[in-house]
This record gives C-alpha cells, sequence and structure tokens, in this order.
C-alpha cells in the first residue's frame, strides 16, 4: 500500500519524497479512514487526498468552493494523465451529461464539485451509483462562523457522513486557530478523524515590518533592490489605492497589474492568468485576490496597509514563497492603518461582540508590528505554537531595533490622554504636549492643562511613534466609535504612575533622524 502510495508519487506527481505528514494522511485515508489535516498554505495538502483517490479504487470527490479555480487544478492534473473533471455550474447541460456517464462507468480518478452542486438531491443520488474513492473537503474552515469565509452550503456537508458512512472523508484547511479547527471537526462530523496537525513556521519567509515613511517609495526601493523582475503581490485595502498604486509602479517600470472585486469578471480573470503564467507580474490587489491561488515562485508579498488580524496577515504572507526558496513578507504600517481599520469595523454590520472579537485581533495584528523580539516567535505563538529560539530570519532578529528607556515619555503621553478627557486623538494630544496652540487645541482650553507643552524633548513625529506603541502595547487604545480618540486601558496604570519601566524602540527613520539631532 505505501509502496503503491509512492510509486503514484514519482510516477505520477514526479517528486520523490513526501513531506512533512503528507505520507500518514495519505496512509490513513487509503486504510479507510477519516482525517483532518491543518497545514500552512504550501504544506502540501492537495497531495494528501489526490494520491489516496489515485491508489483507491473508484473516483476521489474533491468539495472546492471555489469555481474558478477548479479549472485550473483539474487542466494540472489532466496534464500529468489523471482523469479529472469538474462539476459546476458552468458547465452545459450535455457537457454535464457526458461527465455524470463517464463517473458512473469509473473512468474518472477525480471529480471538483462546488458544494451548492454537491448537497442537491440529484448530485447526491448520481453519486450513490458510482464508486467513490474518498471525499475532500477544500477550504474546510468555510464551514466555521467565526472565521471571515463562511460559506452556508459548508455546513450542510456533514451529510456526507450520513449518506455514505464507509466512505473515508478527508478535511483540509490552512487555518491555524483552534477555535477553527474545534468548529470543523464538530460540524463536520469528524470526531473520529485522525487529526493531522503541521507546524505553522515557513522558514524560507523572512518577516519584515517598517513604519510608514513614504510607503510607496519604501516598496519600490525593496522591489528594485531585492525582488527586480520577480513575481509578487501587494495588498490594499481599498479598490482606489490598488488602482493608484499599480498605475504608479507602472510608471516606475514595474510590471503590475490591479486585482479587486470592482473590476469585470473577464478583467479579473484576465489578470489572475496572466500573474499565474507570465514571470515576475506584481499583483497590486485587495484581499479579494489570493484564496487558493496556486503560484509556487511568488517571491514577495508587501502590505502597503495593516491586515486586519494575525490570521489575515499569516494567510496573506503564506502566498509567498510556496516552493520553498527564499521569500519576503514585507509590510509598511502607521497608526492611521489601525484607525481606518476600526472606523471600518464600527461601521460595519455584525454584533457587539462580532466587533470585540475584530477589534482584539487588530489590536494583536498591531502587537506584532511593534514588538522588539523575533516576529517569528510571536507569529507561531499566536498560533499555539513554541519556537525555541529567535529565527534568525526576521527584521528584529536580522536587525535589532534600537530602544530607549520610555518610561517618563510614556507616563506623559498617558497623562496627556488622562487630563484632556480621553476624548482626542493622537494630532490633537501632540499638539498639547508640544505646546501648539492650534485653533483646537486653544477652543478646549487644553493650554491650561497639566500636559500643556511638557514635552518639548521630543518632535511631534517622535510623539507619533510613541503612541502607536502605546497602543500596540495595549496601554492605549483607539476608540471604537471609529474618530480615532485614544483612551486608557487598565493595562496603563502602572505606567501612568511611572512605577513600570519601559523600553520603546527608537525611531530611525529619515525624517525623524534631524528631530532626533536637534533634541539631542
Ligand atoms: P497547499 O494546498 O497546502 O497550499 P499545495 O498542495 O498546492 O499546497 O502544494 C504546494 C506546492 O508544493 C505545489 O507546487 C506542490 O506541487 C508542491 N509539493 C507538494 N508536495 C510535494 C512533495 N512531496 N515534494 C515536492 N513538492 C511538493
Ligand atoms: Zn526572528
Amino acid at each position: 500500500m505505501q509502496s503503491n502510495a509512492h510509486s503514484v508519487l514519482e510516477h505520477v506527481f514526479g517528486y520523490h519524497q513526501f513531506r512533512g505528514e503528507q505520507q500518514t494522511v495519505i496512509d490513513t485515508l487509503i486504510q479507510g479512514d477519516d482525517a483532518l489535516v491543518l497545514m500552512p498554505t504550501g504544506g502540501g495538502k492537495s497531495l494528501c487526498y489526490q494520491i489516496p483517490a489515485l491508489v483507491r479504487t473508484g473516483t476521489g470527490v474533491v468539495i472546492s468552493p471555489l469555481i474558478a479555480l477548479m479549472q485550473d487544478q483539474v487542466d494540472a492534473l489532466k496534464a500529468l494523465g489523471v482523469r479529472a473533471a469538474f462539476l459546476n455550474s458552468t458547465l452545459a447541460h450535455d457537457q454535464a451529461r457526458a461527465l455524470e456517464s463517464a463517473l458512473l462507468q469509473g473512468e474518472l480518478d477525480m471529480l471538483y464539485i462546488a458544494p451548492e452542486r454537491l448537497i442537491q438531491p440529484r448530485t447526491l443520488a448520481l453519486l450513490k451509483q458510482a464508486e467513490i474513492a474518498l471525499f475532500a473537503i477544500d477550504e474546510a474552515h468555510c464551514v466555521s462562523q467565526w472565521g471571515h469565509d463562511f460559506r452556508n452550503d459548508y455546513l450542510q456537508l456533514s451529510l456526507l457522513h450520513r449518506e455514505f458512512p464507509d466512505v473515508p472523508r478527508i478535511a483540509l484547511t490552512a487555518t491555524a486557530d483552534q477555535r477553527t479547527r474545534t468548529e470543523i471537526a464538530e460540524r463536520l462530523d469528524l470526531t473520529q478523524a485522525r487529526h493531522f496537525v503541521s507546524s505553522f513556521d515557513r522558514p524560507n519567509i523572512q518577516y519584515r515590518i517598517e513604519r510608514k515613511d513614504g510607503a510607496r517609495n519604501q516598496l519600490l526601493r525593496l522591489l528594485r533592490a531585492e525582488h527586480a523582475g520577480e513575481a509578487g503581490i501587494v495588498y490594499c485595502l481599498s479598490r482606489n489605492k490598488v488602482d493608484r498604486v499599480a498605475e504608479w509602479l507602472c510608471q516606475q517600470g514595474i510590471n503590475a497589474l490591479p486585482y479587486h472585486a470592482g473590476l469585470s469578471g473577464p478583467m479579473r480573470e484576465k489578470h489572475q492568468q496572466r500573474f499565474l503564467r507570465e514571470d515576475g507580474i506584481v499583483m497590486v490587489a485587495t484581499i479579494a485576490f489570493g484564496m487558493g491561488i496556486d503560484k509556487p515562485d511568488v517571491r514577495f508579498v508587501a502590505h502597503l496597509d495593516l491586515p486586519k488580524s494575525i490570521e489575515s496577515y499569516y494567510q496573506e504572507t503564506g502566498r509567498a514563497g510556496r516552493d520553498g526558496n527564499p521569500a519576503t513578507a514585507w509590510m509598511a504600517y502607521g497608526l492611521e492603518d489601525a484607525i481606518k481599520l476600526k472606523q471600518m469595523l464600527a461601521q460595519g454590520s455584525g454584533n457587539e461582540q462580532h466587533k470585540r472579537n475584530e477589534n482584539q485581533r487588530l489590536e494583536s495584528m498591531l502587537g506584532l508590528c511593534e514588538i522588539t523580539h523575533c516576529r517569528r516567535q510571536a507569529l507561531l505563538h499566536y498560533f499555539g505554537e513554541t519556537l525555541e529560539k529567535p529565527c534568525g530570519n526576521c527584521d528584529t532578529c536580522l536587525h535589532p531595533p534600537e530602544t530607549f528607556d520610555a518610561t517618563e515619555a510614556a507616563q506623559k503621553a498617558l497623562s496627556c490622554v488622562y487630563r484632556t478627557g480621553q476624548r482626542f486623538g493622537v494630532n490633537h494630544l501632540i499638539d498639547v504636549l508640544t505646546g501648539n496652540r492650534s485653533d483646537k487645541v486653544a477652543s478646549a482650553g487644553h493650554d491650561h492643562v497639566s500636559t500643556w507643552n511638557i514635552g518639548n524633548e521630543f518632535s511631534a513625529t517622535q510623539w507619533r511613534s510613541i503612541y502607536r506603541q502605546l497602543v500596540a502595547r495595549g496601554l492605549l487604545t483607539v476608540d471604537m466609535n471609529g474618530y480615532g480618540a485614544l483612551q486608557l486601558t487598565d493595562a496603563c496604570r502602572p505606567y501612568l504612575r511611572g512605577e513600570q519601566p519601559l523600553l520603546l524602540r527608537k525611531e530611525i527613520a529619515k525624517a525623524k533622524k534631524a528631530g532626533l539631532r536637534k533634541s539631542q
């Protein structure tokens, strides 16, 4: 049996060794048992069901939510000589008919089906007449209401267990958090399944997070210096920004294309195909782009805006370096990003609990940006994994950030928030600290509070950095109403009283150096 699987690996797929837990997963299914597989993007999930589908008799049925990608997957399998097909709403009636008869004749190794199609009584009846090798449920986190990709049709997939009790099932996802994991097992009736949880470490990805300081030019420098002519993805928050950045990059001689949900279907398809098939395309995109994209040689993923959670950051950066070769995950961020995301959150739908959860996730993301120790350790820790030693392949490991004793600065910054009633944004607070009598300051009478003009040892930019780090460390929070007011948290008390020493990152960006020199 094992040699069988191995021979398929070699002769069909052209690989010589299994990766990670592939082999055990494959054996589990071949034996007829169920499996729940959590593997990071690029970990090699597809082979976990493709090989057993070929080794077992009958057709392997793959349930995937991404109709647009079925064609690609099927084409790739066909090119390897595998008899694969897909059944979804894009097929004409007679095509579907031909396919059904091929299935019943046992002429198909693998059949991809969209979930909404699978749960139709007609499809189920058809499958009952055929011999099924296994069911693979891809992107299984779509069953989780807690995640972002929830799909109603996925909930009904538990019927597979009742209707086909003897057919082994495998559910796969790259979503790591424990809560989603449990939901998948419960909702898909996979409580008997063997769980395979791989490490989520992607050692070939170098994590780097910088402060925004002319973000477009920062990006351009990265592309020119380290990734000239290479394929990559640049994520932006809004469609409008995607268009502007793509255009600007083109003007700078970069082969960039935009991708977002506001483009027409054919245009999106065209750009996606070019990205997949041509060399060195830089895709500037919203998060509408990426799920299920299998392009092994994406050399960098850049974020020009803060992702809304560490999960999103991990998923998005995970699209880099799937081939295992060195890749860069680079991001430029500023506090205004967090404020913008909070505004969107405040205006968005969803109940209070949901908003609080999302807010918490956002603040964890900010925390990751401002840490002074290894980013990979922090990232893996967030997913419940422990990396014993600093990784040596992230910006904080490679260039440990310079820190300074910010105990007194934090005390001033926090008391300024307190004295002005926790109702003002960072610019106003800085005006008060540095003694800049703006109209707003004057009309609020803040030139009379005790924190007026007590912060001249730092420039406005330096105070901005200090405030950002205080937010990232959870000592301040940005209000949930979306106005950007900074408020004290419980965690800030000892710092407000100056009882707890605090080290913060020293700003080293160009614009700030001048300020540093001035004050030294
Ligand atoms: P996932 O679905 O987990 O994101 P894929 O199944 O698309 O990952 O695999 C990612 C890449 O790794 C693909 O290009 C695939 O061909 C390759 N790959 C998977 N397993 C192996 C293996 N055992 N040896 C070599 N390459 C592999
Ligand atoms: Zn590190």
